[in-house]
C-alpha cells in the first residue's frame, strides 16, 4: 500500500466520521501503522493511503497511538515550527500551530479519549487533524509560495524516480 502523494484529490478530500469503530477500523489504523513505520513518519492520517474515513495514528516516541473521530475542543498559544508531510515529499514550510489543544476522539474499544497535548505533541495531532480536513502544510502558506513549492516538489520528484528511486 502505497502513500498518497499531492496532487492525489483524495488528500483534499474531507474524512468522513467512524460511526461504528469495528474491526475493519482495526484493520485500516494496522495497515496505516504498517505505512508510517515503513516511511519513518511519526503521523498518518487515513486519507494518506486513500481512505476518506476520521482515523489518525501518531508515534513520537511512546508507541502507535490511533484516534478515531478526533475534534480539537479548545486550543491557546501559538508557535511555528517547519514541518514535512509524507504526501509532500522534499517539501518543508513554516506553519503556524496552536500552542497548547484539547483533543477528544475515540480509540479502538470505542472508549472516549481527552489528550491535553502542548508543543510539538499537541502540534502532530494538529498536522493529522488537518488531513482529515483536507487540508496540507502548502495550504498553510500563500498561493504564490504554494505553487512554487509544489513545481519544485514535482520536478524533483521526476528526478527521482528517474534515478530508481520509489515513493
Ligand atoms: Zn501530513
Amino acid at each position: 500500500m502505497n502513500i498518497r502523494i499531492y496532487p492525489d484529490p483524495i488528500l483534499r478530500k474531507k474524512a468522513r466520521f467512524v460511526e461504528n469503530i469495528d474491526g475493519k477500523v482495526k484493520d485500516i489504523s494496522d495497515r496505516m501503522a504498517k505505512v508510517m513505520y515503513a516511511n519513518k513518519g511519526i503521523g498518518l492520517a487515513a486519507p494518506q493511503i486513500g481512505i476518506l474515513s476520521r482515523i489518525l495514528i501518531v508515534d513520537i516516541g511512546e508507541g502507535c497511538n490511533v484516534l478515531i473521530n478526533p475534534e480539537i475542543l479548545e486550543g491557546e498559544g501559538e508557535s511555528v515550527m517547519e514541518e514535512g508531510c509524507l504526501s509532500l515529499p522534499t517539501i518543508e514550510v513554516p506553519v503556524k500551530r496552536m500552542e497548547k489543544v484539547f483533543i477528544r476522539g475515540r480509540d479502538l474499544e470505542s472508549k472516549e479519549v481527552g489528550l491535553d497535548l502542548f508543543g510539538f505533541p499537541g502540534r502532530v495531532y494538529q498536522h493529522e487533524v488537518d488531513h482529515l480536513n483536507g487540508i496540507l502544510i502548502i495550504h498553510h502558506v500563500s498561493r504564490l509560495k504554494r505553487d512554487l513549492l509544489v513545481k519544485r516538489m514535482l520536478k524533483e520528484l521526476k528526478h527521482l524516480q528517474g534515478k530508481g528511486c520509489f515513493l
